[in-house]
């Protein structure tokens, strides 16, 4: 048994809860009780305790939209001419980059940026992959750095048009063995959606060839949406109708299903995600920094759509993209009181529900039964915290940066400051080296 103990407690869930000198009790990957610290370590003198030292004790983050095959994109000079709008950002950094990736490199690449969602308190990622001239054993690579890692994982493929016929097979064959490999579900940490890059990479045949694929495990998909307008004014041309219009046409929509960005999306659309019950995810620091305008996310939470927040690979910090949300939402809506409801339903409800929904068990809440998904954060309120104003304690006063201990399923992954299963600068050395070949590769093609 593992004791967290000595710390605040912020419970979160349908009744969250400020618990003074709090402490959580977890027996195998679930916790098992929540309460006062004095009185758990009195009743569980054999637990091995963790002392929180008066700091924050919550639960893991989700990050529900990501890319783990960017990271040798940070740092990386220019390559070409600067690119101007979206169509030109992907053709001129993020399809070169991705069809230069060796198997080597997707694994090392999941690795850090693994690392940085320990260390960031990330205990779950929904990553979107895309690596079009390595699809064969991508899935493995990436699966294998989830599990060295010990972060949950729900992975998928991108399948596109834009490299020709055998990208697009190999891509779906990809998909249907991480599909198959998820349907043992006595694996806690591993999950695996349908991968779609966006309708406007996508022809009619290979929507429904994937769309026939994907029913045959009952599997959701996860697709870009709607980021920009090139993928609306291409979907009015190919089929006189929008993007999430033509996606329904295909079976692509549902509960099971996430539509990344919905930048563009008009109020058709929007009560298409709301009756079809896909989920949206918002990326905010993505869509500042490709230029492509703010997601409506606010104006679909009141809609009743599912909006969750995802990074988009822009960083790993879950905190960090709630301030950005927050931030885009008072600057784009002209409400100095917009953003920050939402930001909380998006980051500590809906990606715990979305989680929920593909892992299974209690997620987001700190509570007998729920997966022990635990990180301690190194803040020290100056005004009191309590049951009401949490959610901005969180909001202004912490960074991913401010996690110490991170413990997932039960594991401890991050002991105040230290990872405890990987050697970081093996890995990190190992990763420098994989970044500086692709580098060489994509500067020699230009
Ligand atoms: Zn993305």
């Amino acid at each position: 048994m593992l004791l967290i103990g000595n710390g605040t407690v912020l419970t979160m869930g349908q009744e969250p809860q400020v618990i003074a000198d709090g402490a959580v009790l977890v027996e195998g990957e679930k916790i098992l009780q929540v309460g006062k610290t004095e009185k758990l370590r009195l009743s569980n003198p054999t637990a091995h305790y963790i002392n929180a030292r008066g700091k924050l004790i919550m639960p893991g983050l989700v990050n529900a939209h990501t890319h783990l095959y960017r990271a040798f994109a940070k740092g990386m000079g220019p390559v070409g001419e600067a690119p101007r709008d979206l169509p030109q950002i992907l053709k001129r950094i993020w399809w070169k980059l991705d069809k230069e990736l060796t198997v080597e490199d997707i694994y090392y690449s999941a690795m850090v940026e693994l690392i940085e969602c320990i260390k960031d308190g990330v205990t779950t990622v929904i990553d979107h992959h895309s690596s079009p001239s390595k699809v064969r054993g991508s899935m493995a690579a990436l699966s294998g750095a989830v599990g060295d890692m010990g972060v949950k994982a729900c992975l998928c493929c991108e399948v596109s048009d834009r490299d020709g016929a055998t990208t697009t097979l190999e891509g779906i064959l990809e998909n249907a063995g991480i599909l198959l490999s998820c349907q043992d579900s006595s694996n806690s940490f591993l999950r695996g959606l349908f991968g779609l890059h966006a309708s406007f990479t996508l022809s009619d045949e290979t929507l429904r060839n994937c769309s026939t694929v994907a029913a045959k495990f009952d599997a959701g998909f996860h697709v870009h949406a709607a980021e920009g307008m090139v993928d609306q004014e291409h979907s009015l041309a190919v089929c006189g109708s929008r993007v999430l219009e033509r996606l329904n046409l295909f079976g692509i929509l549902g509960p099971k299903t996430i539509a990344a960005h919905c930048v563009h999306v008009d109020s058709r659309e929007m009560d298409l995600l709301r009756q079809s019950g896909t989920w949206v995810v918002h990326t905010p620091q993505s869509s500042m920094a490709h230029a492509v305008g703010a997601a409506p996310a606010v104006e679909m939470l009141a809609k009743g759509v599912a909006v969750a927040l995802g990074t988009d690979g822009f960083t790993c910090d879950m905190f960090e993209s709630a301030k950005a949300a927050n931030l885009l939402h008072k600057h784009a809506c002209n409400n100095p009181s917009g953003g920050e409801v939402e930001v909380q339903q998006m980051l500590y409800v809906n990606n715990p529900r979305l989680a929920a929904g593909m892992f299974g068990g209690v997620w987001g809440v700190l509570g007998p039964g729920a997966w022990a998904d635990i990180i301690v954060v190194d803040y020290l309120p100056s005004i009191p915290i309590d049951d009401s104003n949490w959610p901005r304690h969180l909001l202004y006063g912490v960074s991913g940066r401010a996690v110490e201990t991170t413990v997932i399923n039960g594991q401890v992954r991050m002991l105040e400051r230290r990872l405890t299963e990987v050697d970081e600068n093996a890995v990190y050395t190992a990763a420098r080296e994989c970044a500086a070949g692709l580098w060489r590769r994509l500067n020699h093609k230009g």
